[in-house]
């Protein structure tokens, strides 16, 4: 097989880690070599510089970036990340992990990702809803509700959400709810939303505790690596169900109490000062000792790459789900999988908010709403049913988790792309 790259400096881990999964990938999934290098490349990608203008009058240039990986099974579908980490290379692995995501899950849907190279903590309300609108509307002649549908991710939220339907429907003409998902519920949001990648990931980890015999709740220790959207969710549903949360971090450092950390507490403390830090009754340590603590399940739910060949080996959980995207890099994998841990995978365990985004996009279109026990309902059956396949997958070729579910969802691109044909 020729095996090659869409033109890159991969300097940018992402990008080289979501390579080398594909490529790991393919290796068992018995298809046309043809198709394997058309789903390696990104469909398009989309870079632009715009002028954003300061409150103090100066005009200052951002760099954004919106990559549609493929669009074979439907209209691409990623989040928006606002951070200075944001890269090209970055975007195009968060593209790709999306396509994989939606097939893996069964929604309709391709996969994209944006990003604008920006810390939002650094602009005022007015800045970033500048930089919003004129980003957004740098993307329209690419987005619409079946052309690319973005939704939140790192550095944005439901507001930045409207702002990009707004500046979208005033240059349409009329509202057009359904070309962004994660928006606020008085415009078109769906129930549930906020908390789905959370939940997802919780609903991930009590599949895998149940595959291994595990049944209770009580007394199962649990680490949450990143207090964002994801991981405060993931946090305060494990806390609900009866786990015990014994370690939590964001940006700035972890805490960590054996005992449990009162997780609704620390979540009223975290709105009263916009952080963890300083919460009572709990060790402080940093981010890299949170994810060696003794634990049975870690949730690194915050960037790529924090699972490494250099404490890969430190890691005590017996498992790993996965809120974050690409949060473990292959030759932390091997190590892990070598010493038995069970990993769910980020396409998996976190999918939880793009399948609710899909429910956002089908009530827009239906002009239809549902309410919360149906959201989370359906969220649990598509989420339990791709567990199922990947396990299968998994048992059936001898693979790891991870390995099975880009398995599972390549096969379905791939098929699609097969009846297809390839045009003209
Ligand atoms: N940003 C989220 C993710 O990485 C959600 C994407 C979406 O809802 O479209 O899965």
């Amino acid at each position: 097989m020729v095996v090659s790259y869409p033109q890159t400096s991969l300097e940018n881990d992402a990008y080289k880690i979501a390579l080398e999964q594909y490529d790991r990938a393919v290796a068992h999934a018995n298809l046309d070599d043809n198709l394997v290098e058309y789903m390696r490349y990104p469909r398009r990608e989309f870079i632009v510089n715009f002028p954003v203008r300061r409150d103090d009058g100066r005009v200052e240039m951002f760099t954004g970036y919106r990559v549609h990986h493929s669009t074979v099974m439907g209209p691409s579908k990623g989040g928006l990340r606002y951070s200075t980490a944001v890269t090209l290379d970055e975007v195009r692995a968060l593209a790709m992990w999306m396509t994989w995501k939606c097939a893996l899950v069964n929604i309709p849907y391709g996969g994209a990702k944006g990003g604008v190279v920006v810390d939002p903590k650094t602009l005022s309300l007015g800045e970033l809803e500048r930089l919003t609108r004129r980003y957004a509307s740098e993307l329209i002649p690419l987005m619409s509700p079946m052309m690319d549908v973005p939704a939140p991710d790192m550095g944005t939220n439901p507001q930045v959400m409207a702002w990009i339907m707004d500046t979208y429907s005033m240059n349409i003409g009329y509202s057009v709810p359904a070309v962004v998902t994660g928006k606020p519920l008085a415009i078109g949001g769906s129930e549930g939303r906020t908390e789905a990648t959370g939940r997802g990931v919780v609903v991930c980890m009590l599949a895998a505790l149940k595959y291994h015999g595990i049944t209770r709740t009580e007394g199962v220790r649990v680490i949450v690596q990143g207090f964002g959207n994801v991981g405060s969710n993931a946090a305060a549903y494990a806390h609900e169900l009866g786990f015990k949360v014994v370690g939590v971090s964001d940006v700035e450092g972890g805490l960590y109490n054996p005992n449990g950390l009162d997780i609704p507490a620390l979540l009223t403390h975290q709105k009263a000062v916009g952080r963890i830090a300083g919460f009572p009754q709990a060790e402080v340590v940093t981010n890299d000792e949170l994810l060696t603590l003794p634990c049975d399940v870690l949730i690194p739910a915050a960037m790529e790459g924090m699972i490494h060949a250099g404490n890969a080996e430190k890691i005590q959980a017996r498992f790993i789900i996965e809120g974050a995207n690409g949060p473990t890099t292959p030759e932390a994998d091997d190590i892990l999988n070598d010493r038995g841990v069970y990993i769910v995978p980020d396409i998996l365990a976190n999918s939880g908010g793009v399948i609710v985004s899909y429910f956002e996009w089908v009530q827009d279109l239906q002009a239809f709403f549902w309410g919360k026990s149906a959201v989370f309902e359906n969220l649990e059956r598509i989420l339990t049913a791709a567990y199922q396949t990947t396990k299968q997958t998994a048992e059936q070729l001898h693979l790891d988790m991870r390995t099975a579910a880009h398995v599972t969802a390549i096969q379905r691109v791939a098929n699609a792309l097969a009846t297809r044909g390839i045009y003209p």
